[in-house]
């Protein structure tokens, strides 16, 4: 940033002019807590560039920097946690480009950059580094999130189940603290009216299974059973499917800026050509905390994630946020 103050000349630089930025935030607020750069387009891209379409806020928190990640880009090899350990640092550019893909402009990493390593996968000698996420002190970095949630005030916060959708350490870890976080901001009166957990219907997986059962590039191979799978929801208890369909153009580029973690021979590319625009567009939730509203279909499904709350629920929780000096 340029120095307001010093003037050529001048003996002593005066203390830049400061401004202060008081900006309202619109009145559908959304946020998201995930583990690593890469998990907010992967799990939840369509739903964060349909809401940011239209007009919501958009908040992501992202509570690692990715760091035991494994690079998929040669040249870039280098970086490696056993190498220069510098992954990380590169995949805030990365997660910055998949924000603009998305439309978000509101993202942080919980504690400030840096301040949680990617614990890697369970059970390795990663979890036990002393800045890993999996050994965070819970009500420590609960608060981190307490901060953020009294400022934006979202109605409605997006996170993992409690086994993480799959098993990894930080994923987990995010569950824990999100949860946490919505306990410890509804005894202040800031906690979203809603917390829903991302989720993959058993039906979805039924009919990715016999679909791709004769491909060459069957991402199931070797699966047997759905039930194998680390991840799969009875269709009743899904509480909301977000179509944005129109967004999936959005959500495969920003997979596409995760260059050094999605090769672009990743079977998530090939799907997508072959679903078309629903595998990539379509995402769902289940309900952890709050009313469902209004739904269609055999399970009632819900088609908005802010569907039944009220216009005041947002109006009198609507924040002045931003403000501050610069
Ligand atoms: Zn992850």
């Amino acid at each position: 940033m340029a120095d307001l103050g010093g003037r050529v000349g001048s003996r002593r630089a005066e203390p830049p002019v400061r401004v202060t930025v008081v900006t309202m935030l619109p009145d559908r607020r959304l946020l998201l807590v995930h583990a690593h750069p890469d998990d907010e387009s992967i799990g939840t891209g369509s739903t964060m560039a349909h809401y940011a379409a239209t007009g919501a806020h958009v908040t992501l928190v992202t509570c690692t920097l990715g760091e035991e990640g494994e690079i998929h880009v040669p040249a870039l090899a280098q970086l490696a946690a056993a190498e220069a350990d510098q992954l990380g640092g590169y995949r805030i550019a990365e997660l910055a480009e998949a924000c603009a893909a998305l439309g978000v402009t509101d993202h942080r990493f919980l504690g400030g950059a840096g301040r949680y390593r990617d614990s890697g996968m369970m059970g390795l000698a990663t979890n036990d580094h002393p800045r890993a996420f999996w050994q965070a002190d819970l009500d420590e970095a609960a608060g981190h999130l307490v901060e953020i949630l009294r400022e934006v005030r979202p109605q409605v916060l997006i996170t993992y189940d409690p086994n993480g959708f799959y098993g990894h350490p930080d994923h987990i870890q995010a569950h824990r603290v999100a949860m946490r976080a919505v306990e410890l901001a509804a005894a202040e009166g800031c906690a979203p009216a809603k917390v829903y957990w991302t989720a993959m219907p058993i039906s979805v997986l039924e009919a990715g299974m016999t679909h791709f059962a004769e491909s060459s590039d069957n991402p199931f191979a070797g699966i047997r059973d759905i039930a194998d799978l680390p991840f799969g929801t009875p269709d009743a208890q899904i509480a909301a499917r977000i179509d944005a369909t129109d967004q999936h153009t959005a959500k495969e580029a920003a997979m596409r800026a995760h260059a050094t973690q999605i090769p672009a021979s990743s079977w998530l590319y090939s799907i997508a050509g072959n679903f078309g625009g629903e595998f990539m567009g379509v995402e769902f939730y289940t309900l952890a905390v709050g009313e469902k509203g209004p739904g269609a279909g055999p399970y009632g499904w819900e088609d908005d994630l802010f569907a039944g709350l009220s216009d005041e629920t947002a109006s009198d929780r609507r924040p002045v946020a931003a403000a501050g000096s610069r």
